[in-house]
């Protein structure tokens, strides 16, 4: 029989919203067609004219880029300003972490990501089965993708 994962019995975790994964450091918010959908609703903008203003296209080094959300200077997410200024419509990626396969792929990943994250281990308790929906949902989403267009991302 294969071994459960570490988190069959569940995990706790309630954001602190310190914005920490937010802020400070380099990273890609990728997203999908749902994702880009409501954020232009909450911003109030033409398809085309969101994507020009708010995001970068990255390379993913087999070909393929992705669209992302910008950053600012200083590695601010791009809706970052005291917070997260479209909380309600947020990305699937943020609306789900920590519950990333990269996170959840060992009991050492979780506790590498805790180290950074004052959220983890604390507050509401997800159960194994919500884990296992959550990372469904993520596995289902199509992300945006074209084919390279040798363009750098910015
Ligand atoms: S680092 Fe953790 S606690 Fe802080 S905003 Fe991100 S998810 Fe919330």
């Amino acid at each position: 029989m294969p071994k459960k994962p570490f988190y069959s019995e569940g995990l706790y975790f309630s954001c602190a919203r310190c914005s920490a994964c937010c802020r400070y450091e380099r990273g890609y918010v990728f997203l999908s067609k749902a994702d880009v959908q409501s954020l232009v609703q909450a911003c109030k903008m033409e398809y085309g004219h969101f994507v020009q203003v708010y995001c970068r296209w990255v390379p993913m080094g087999d070909g393929n880029e992705r669209l992302s959300l910008r950053e600012k200077a200083g590695f601010d997410c791009i809706f970052w300003s005291d917070g997260c200024t479209v909380y309600r419509n947020r990305p699937l990626q943020c609306r789900t972490f920590p519950f990333w396969a990269s996170v959840l792929s060992s009991q050492a990943a979780w506790k590498t990501a805790q180290s950074g994250c004052p959220g983890m281990g604390q507050g509401e308790f997800h159960s194994g089965e919500e884990i296992e929906a959550c990372l469904a949902e993520q596995q289902e989403e199509k992300l945006i993708s074209r084919k390279n267009s040798g363009v750098r991302g910015v």
